[in-house]
Formats: structure tokens, sequence, C-alpha cells
């Protein structure tokens, strides 16, 4: 294989593990929110590498605190600590409830981490009984055996032999089925403050008030999966801030790197003292160059320009969505926080949201789907006005193609 061989996406089906099916076009080179691919075509990107890419494509405080730390180190391990894994832990505690932060380098691995935290503590304050993680059904924690089978889509830890065991699941926002569930043998509940894959389903506040004391009242731990909505997403730093309750354990990760891999679970003193040195580890975790990134992506995210800039482009987009839903009549509704949103198709269109995301990639928007009947749009903090409504042109055009 000489330099000169162009990869085609053809190689894909040669090569990797069938368990994707890219699009055609293979992107080679990013700026903001747009993307180029190998014919050179350019994109508008409101998919934003699936909630990751915060600040949109090498943006120049990622760039810069990249290059600068892979001049210096980029690995140790954790015989010993390292300068940007202290100074990004001590920065989420400053922007959290949390007093003590554990670093992965995937949502998966955070909410691993979360679960392992959570059962290890019933088990060393409350005895071995106390056993029974609630979580709901269509929520999303990650494809690790123990997370994916707490997630709520049985299709995706099925066919694995044994699951992990003790774990139960209820509709989302639904109080009485949550109220019967609930036991002194419940060790946590695990949920997702705004439900991202599962079809961008907002909490009811009621509810999600209701699940804190509900954890209260049967010492139970809350675990708040935001490893989609963290980060500045839904227009404050973490989502629990706005629905004013706070988790035992929260998870993140996605945005926390702005396109580099890192995740971290955040909680209290109280509960981080339950892994002791040898419980729990990662071979990467806490990598000096993915914290020294993540530290620059938190640095930027939490100016509150930034946090004010996010429900402002969120307004640009229900606006430009419900003009085009004026036009075509295809949502029912458009819901969702900040620039986590999600276009929900009516009846007519059930079952074409990715229809709608091929349409688009034609016309040269990359879009994001929840299901088969929601368009989900996760862009850039950051993405200009100019590109949101070029962007929304284009999802205009690929929506006349489609009717
Ligand atoms: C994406 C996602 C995960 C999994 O994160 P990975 O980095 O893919 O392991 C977990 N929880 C939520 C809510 C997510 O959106």
């Amino acid at each position: 294989m000489t330099m000169e061989t162009a990869v085609t996406r053809e190689w894909f089906d040669e090569v990797m593990v069938p368990c994707y099916n890219p699009m055609e076009i293979i992107p080679v080179k990013g700026s903001g929110a747009r993307v180029w691919d190998q014919q050179d075509n350019e994109y508008i990107d409101f998919a934003g590498g699936i909630a990751v890419s915060c600040l949109g494509h090498c943006h120049p405080v990622m760039v810069n605190a990249i290059t600068e730390q892979a001049n210096k180190i980029w690995h140790l391990s954790n015989v010993m600590t390292n300068e940007p894994a202290l100074r990004l832990a001590k920065k989420l505690t400053e922007l959290s409830f949390a007093e003590r932060v554990f670093f992965a380098n995937s949502g998966a691995e955070a909410n691993e981490a979360a679960l392992k935290l959570a059962r290890r503590w019933a088990t060393e304050v409350h005895g071995p009984e106390k056993s029974e993680i609630i979580a709901f059904n269509q929520g999303f924690h990650g494809r690790t055996f123990f997370t994916v089978t707490v997630g709520g889509q049985a299709s995706y830890s099925d066919g694995f032999g044994p699951k992990p065991g003790d774990i139960k699941h209820i509709p989302y926002n639904d109080l009485a089925a949550l109220e019967a569930q609930m036991s002194d043998k419940t060790c946590a509940i695990m949920m997702e403050p705004l439900q991202g894959e599962g079809g961008v389903v907002s909490p009811e506040p009621e509810f999600v008030q209701a699940v804190r004391e509900l954890c209260d009242k049967y010492n139970a731990l809350l675990i708040f999966d935001e490893v989609q909505t963290g980060n500045g997403r839904t227009g404050d730093f973490y989502a629990y801030q706005g629905l004013g309750v706070t988790p035992d354990i929260l998870s993140t990760a996605k945005s926390l790197g702005g396109g580099f891999p890192i995740g971290a679970m955040l909680t209290t003193k109280a509960l981080a003292d339950h892994f002791k040195v040898g419980t729990h580890g990662s071979t990467y975790g806490g990598n000096p160059l993915a914290c020294a990134v993540a530290e620059a992506v938190i640095d930027e995210v939490s100016k509150p320009e930034v946090l004010a800039g996010v429900a402002e482009r969120e307004a640009w987009f229900r606006e430009g969505l419900e003009q085009i839903n004026q036009k075509y009549g295809v949502f029912q509704e458009i819901r969702g926080k900040g620039l986590l949103i999600g276009a929900a198709l009516n009846e007519e269109w059930q079952g074409r949201a990715r229809d709608v995301l091929v349409a688009a990639g034609k016309h040269g928007l990359l879009l994001l789907v929840a299901g088969a009947n929601v368009v989900r749009f996760t862009p850039s903090l950051v993405i200009t006005q100019q590109e949101v409504e070029e962007g929304l042109t284009k999802l205009d055009q690929a929506i006349a193609s489609l009717v």
C-alpha cells in the first residue's frame, strides 16, 4: 500500500467490524460548524459529532491546548498524577455540586464507574440486599455490558448471555410506576435529565423533583447521566442546575473533550471514599493530553456569554424549524432544551427520520436522528447565525425533495 492509495468508503466493508453503517461521504476537514469531504464538498454540521463538538471543529482554544500539551507530556499512568488532570478536576468541582472526580475515557466508562460506586456504597453502608438499580425505558447509558443493561432498550443488551442482575426499567416521567418500584432494596436511580438517544424527551419538573424525594426517602442514590446534556448543552453548565435537582453522582463525557475522548464521574467526598486504592481504575483515565483539551473546553464553555448564547441559538433553531413546518407540515413537535433539539415527525412522516437525514446529506447538511421518528440537532454551542441560517435553508431544500 502506497501513500497515494485513495481511501474509499468501500474499505469500511472490507476491514471494519460491521456494527455501523456510515454515510457514503468521508469528511476530511472541519472548521467551526462546517465540514468538507474528500471531494471538497462543503457541509453545515448540525450533528456536532453527536453532541461532542461543542466548540465546533478545530476551535483555536482546543488546537492551542492540544498542541501545547503535545509538546510537554502525553501520558504518565495513574502511578503518578499530572497537572492538567488536577486542574480539570478542580474546575469541575467548582462548576458543580461535586467534591471528587474520577476520570475515564468515554460516557459508558463514566457510567460504569457511577454504577459500581453506587453498588459499592450500598454494600458497605446498607448491606448486599440493597442492590436494585432503577432506570428508564428508552434511556441510553453506553455499551459496556452493565451500562447497556441499565439502558432502556433490551434489544441492545439481548444476545450476549447472562446480564448483570437486579436492574428494573419503568417509563420515563411515570411517577406512579416509580413509586411502585421503589423500596429499601433500591440502591440507585439512573436517569438522563433529558433523554437524548431515546427521542429527545424532557423530564416533567415535578417528576424530577419527586425522583429526588423518593431517593431520599428510601436512602437510594440519584445518578444523573449528563453525558449528552452536560457541558453547556442545555444552556446551563449541567442540566441538573436548570432543573433545580442535585444528583449524588453525575457522569459527563461527549462535549467535555470537545472531540477528544474523555469522560468523568463526579460525586461527593462521602461517596467517593467508598472507592479505595485499587477498587476501580483506568489506564488512560486522567491522561494529560485529554485533560488539557477538556480544561480548555470547559474554560470556554463555562463563560456566561457562551452559556447565554445557547438559549439564543435554540431560538434561531426553533424559529427556523417552525417556518419549515408551516411550509411542509412535517413536525408534530419541536422539543428539547438548549442545543439538544428534537423535531418529532407527524403522523404522515412516521418512520422517515432517516430519510430526512439522508436527503439532508445530499443537500450539504449533517443531521442526526433519535429513533425512527425524531430528527435531532446537537450542533456546536458557538455555531454562528450565518451557519444556522445556511443549514436551515439546506434542511428546507432536503424536505422539499421528499414531499
Ligand atoms: C452517548 C451517551 C453515552 C455513551 O457514551 P460513550 O462515550 O459512547 O460511551 C451514555 N449516556 C448518554 C446519555 C449518552 O448520550
